[in-house]
């Protein structure tokens, strides 16, 4: 513990500088992947991190090395105090960028713009109306395609995170595809993966194998761009050569990149998870509460890593319910 820098590497040297923050468990939506049916038992408020709180616990990982910082939930922008956390976040100096439903982006613009916050990753699984009211259990769409185009209008990288799930939207791969063709915008194609109450199975995964044979179906190889990775990325990234943006695909199921992970996660009620997967998690609120030093304990975090997918390390492992059902819901983690 001499060497501070050293405390967010992990016992097979990968350095973690890229914490993604969930500051809510609420969400104006109900996806069918991310939230079970009859929802999730809340967190009581008080167990929950205040804005200090998160301040000060991103603090200490900027401190020591963290260089990006992903507001994440539950919907980030549900959040009472959502204005104060992003403005206050956007001093720490790190690159803030954040991960929302699209419904309340509207509002934030300006906070977004003085937080510095350049990119704004959106999720959106549909371009039809009706597909998209189902999967999200509401009816936000026409709110959510707005607020898409406000964003590009006030010039802002917009991503947009589709999960997809065999016979409900691998049809619209191409028709996400277009939608690069005159909009600078990145579309990233996500696995669907397993978490406890969201009811994976293997047959509605849509792999990265797939998605590439959708994509040849359409276009031809000299028209499909293999783009440059940047060095953590969890995405594969391509282009159509004639369309203004690009697409990607996140394949953490059928081709996992835990070797490169550089990622941390802190949930709303401020307990570290070194793994999308893992169901360890190490309670840094009640540490601080308590008036005591967080870093003992996120070292010890960190050592705990496992080398691949909280030690899922193959596919009967990482398929199986008994151990994914073990982890939270993908609503409070905050992916
Ligand atoms: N509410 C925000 C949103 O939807 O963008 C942020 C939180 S959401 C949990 C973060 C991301 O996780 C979203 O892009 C969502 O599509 C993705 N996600 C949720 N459940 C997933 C699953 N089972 N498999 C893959 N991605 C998932
Ligand atoms: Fe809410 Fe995002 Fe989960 Fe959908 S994916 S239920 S918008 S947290």
């Amino acid at each position: 513990m001499e060497n501070n820098n050293m405390l967010l590497q992990d016992e097979f040297g990968r350095k973690h500088d890229y914490l993604r923050i969930s500051i809510t468990e609420h969400c104006n939506l109900r996806c069918t992947y991310c939230m079970p049916e009859d929802g999730i038992s809340l967190t009581p408020k008080s167990h929950l991190m205040n804005a200090d709180e998160i301040v000060s616990i991103a603090q200490t990982f900027v401190n020591l090395g963290v260089t990006k910082i992903r507001l994440t939930g539950g919907e980030p922008l549900v959040r009472k105090d959502a204005k104060d956390v992003i403005l206050r976040l956007g001093k720490l100096g790190v690159n803030l960028t954040i991960t929302t439903n699209g419904i309340l982006v509207a509002n934030f613009i300006e906070t977004f713009k003085e937080a510095g916050i350049k990119t704004v990753n959106i999720s959106i699984d549909s371009l039809v109306k009706d597909k998209f009211n189902k999967i999200t259990r509401r009816e936000y769409f026409d709110i959510v395609q707005k607020n898409i185009d406000l964003l590009l209008e006030e010039k802002f990288n917009v991503k947009l995170n589709v999960v997809l799930i065999k016979s409900f939207n691998n049809n619209e791969i191409i028709d996400f595809i277009l939608l690069t063709k005159s909009k600078n915008i990145q579309v990233r194609f996500i696995e669907f993966m397993p978490f406890s109450g969201n009811q994976w199975d293997k047959s509605k995964l849509v792999s990265y194998a797939e998605i590439i044979e959708t994509v040849q179906s359409e276009y031809k190889l000299s028209q499909i761009e293999r783009l440059q990775d940047s060095p953590n990325d969890t995405a594969k990234n391509f282009k159509i050569n004639s369309h203004l943006g690009s697409f990607a695909i996140i394949s953490s199921v059928t081709n996992p990149f835990c070797s490169t992970c550089n990622r941390i996660r802190l949930t709303a009620d401020g307990k570290l998870k070194n793994c999308l997967f893992s169901n360890s998690e190490t309670s840094l609120l009640e540490v601080l509460r308590a008036g005591e030093s967080i870093l003992p304990l996120i070292e010890q975090n960190l050592l705990s890593k496992k080398a691949v997918r909280a030690g899922m390390d193959d596919d009967l492992k990482f398929q199986n319910p008994e151990l994914f059902s073990q982890n939270r819901t993908m609503i409070a983690i905050g992916g």
